[in-house]
């Protein structure tokens, strides 16, 4: 039976359960403070990987999930295309040894150690989805107008009254619950990016530890970052821009000189675990705290909330 199903918030998230429930047939009402490019969904580099998922077990079917899902979705229409990617471990600074376990069967390769990036004492090749959040954030949204999926720019303040004028709701309002649910477990980890001119290199570097990573987007080269916790302020800062391009000059020569085109902040919504689960006695279902896999778990995540709402 169709159901008039309300999604907090306009994220990855939000749009994620919202297209995967308009594809079962229910109504769909989108009701957001802030819609893209002006969320934290849009500064995203945003590559398939399993970064900070601290262990959390529920987390190898919601990343598998949506790795299959992107693959099968690779288009320039969508913006989504399979990449090369060489994560580099440096011996003094340990590595996250749980990642492996995250990663779709026999998809890594352990290099020779001579063919670790410059610095680097270990690397793995693998290819993930690159989603390029400026092209399919928007082919999300158009997805849901063909369905007739309504949008409506709205702070939601009290969950509770809205909860009485649908069937269903989705809260997908990541950072926006510290105050929406009273959930102080979740904090802000402010990222800073810089933007070169697109053409180089050709495939994605992380170094989860540092953290560095390069993203090779179309529009952009993305270089970061920064892992600033409980940072409120979403804006760049000069020396922390200054090092981010220091520190990829010193394993990409290659980036020596490149223009610099941008640059940009964003606040991941961080919590100790994914809050996902029906609320007891209510017809809410929460989907928020994804951190810095937003992308990487979004339709896994949403695929369970769609079992959980055919439950209601
Ligand atoms: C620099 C950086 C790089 C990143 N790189 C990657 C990456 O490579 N791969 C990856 O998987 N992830 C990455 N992430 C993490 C990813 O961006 C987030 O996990 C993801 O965007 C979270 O999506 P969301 O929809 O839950 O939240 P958001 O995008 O923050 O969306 C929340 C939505 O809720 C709305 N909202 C909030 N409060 C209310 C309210 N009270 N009423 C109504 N609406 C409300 C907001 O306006 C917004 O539309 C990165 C993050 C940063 C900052």
């Amino acid at each position: 039976m169709s159901k008039k199903i309300a999604v907090i918030g306009a994220g990855i998230s939000g749009m994620s359960c919202a297209l995967l429930l308009a594809e079962k047939g229910h109504q769909l009402h989108i009701i957001s403070k802030g819609f893209s490019p002006n969320i934290t969904s849009n500064r995203a580099a945003a590559f398939w990987f399993p970064y900070h998922i601290r262990n959390d077990k529920r987390g190898i079917d919601w990343c598998i999930k949506s790795f299959e899902y992107y693959k099968a979705r690779c288009s320039d229409e969508t913006g989504i295309s399979m990449k090369k990617l060489v994560k580099a471990i440096k011996n003094n600074t340990g590595d996250e040894d749980t990642w492996l376990d995250f990663m779709p069967e026999n998809s890594v390769k352990l290099l020779k150690n001579e063919q670790a990036p410059k610095g680097y004492d270990i690397a793995y090749e693998t290819h993930v989805p690159l989603i390029e959040t400026q092209i399919f954030l928007p082919w999300i949204r158009k997805q849901l107008e063909e369905k007739h999926a309504t949008f409506k720019q709205e702070e939601i303040t009290d969950i509770e009254a809205i909860n009485k004028e649908y069937d269903v709701v989705i809260n997908c309002s990541a950072l926006g619950s510290r105050s929406l649910c009273n959930d102080t477990s979740l904090i802000p980890v402010r990222g800073q990016v810089v933007l070169l001119e697109p053409g180089y290199p050709d495939h994605i570097f992380l170094d989860n530890q540092t953290p560095a990573y390069i993203v090779p987007r179309k529009d952009a080269t993305i270089v970061g970052g920064t892992y600033e916790e409980n940072v409120f302020e979403e804006r760049t800062e000069e020396e922390s821009l200054k090092d981010i391009l220091a520190k990829a000059c010193s394993v990409f020569e290659g980036l020596e000189g490149r223009k610099v085109i941008g640059n940009w902040a964003g606040l991941r919504p961080f919590r100790p675990q994914v809050r996902l689960e029906k609320e007891e006695g209510t017809n809410i279902v929460h989907d928020y705290g994804h951190g810095g896999s937003g992308y990487t778990l979004a339709f896994g995540c949403a695929e369970e909330v769609v079992k959980l709402v055919e439950e209601i």
